[in-house]
């Protein structure tokens, strides 16, 4: 029997729509056509230097698939997203941020402040943080 046909970008344990877009800032960023500062990449996340930093230091770790948010994650990203913390962690600890602390977030939509639609989450790290944000 034959496998029914996918979608494309999608894999068989993937829900389909996860094809890079070209209208996608952070797609063109994770193909190299737009420059940014790369930190850290591995096989399912890159991370790099925000371009407008709102603290010492300020880095997003991207998935390398297109999801649009963290509202569209599902139990098959687990790996990819103990990668994108485990990395983070990392970063964090070669950077010298552990022991004072540090913030990850990632927004959601238009209230939660999100301005590119792929998955991202925020590093900031280097002064202390407010709570709750604003
Ligand atoms: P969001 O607002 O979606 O949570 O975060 C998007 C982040 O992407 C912002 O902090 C913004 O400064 C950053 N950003 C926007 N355009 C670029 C870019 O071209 N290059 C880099 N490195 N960061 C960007
Ligand atoms: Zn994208």
């Amino acid at each position: 029997m034959t496998e029914p046909e996918l979608p494309d970008g999608a894999a068989p344990d993937r829900p389909p729509g996860r094809a890079p877009d070209p209208e996608c800032l952070f797609c063109r960023i994770v193909a190299g056509t737009i420059p940014a500062t790369r930190v850290h990449e591995d096989e399912a996340v890159i991370a790099i230097r925000d371009i407008a930093p709102r603290a010492p230091t300020h880095v997003l770790f991207l998935s390398r698939e297109h999801i649009p948010s963290a509202a569209d994650l599902t139990p098959a990203d687990g790996p990819m997203l103990g990668d994108l913390f485990g990395a983070a962690a990392a970063f964090a600890r070669a950077e010298g941020l552990t022991e004072a602390g540090y913030r990850m977030v990632t927004n959601i939509g238009a209230w939660g402040g999100q301005t590119v639609a792929h998955l991202h989450v925020h590093l900031l790290g280097g002064r202390s943080m407010s709570w709750p944000p604003g």
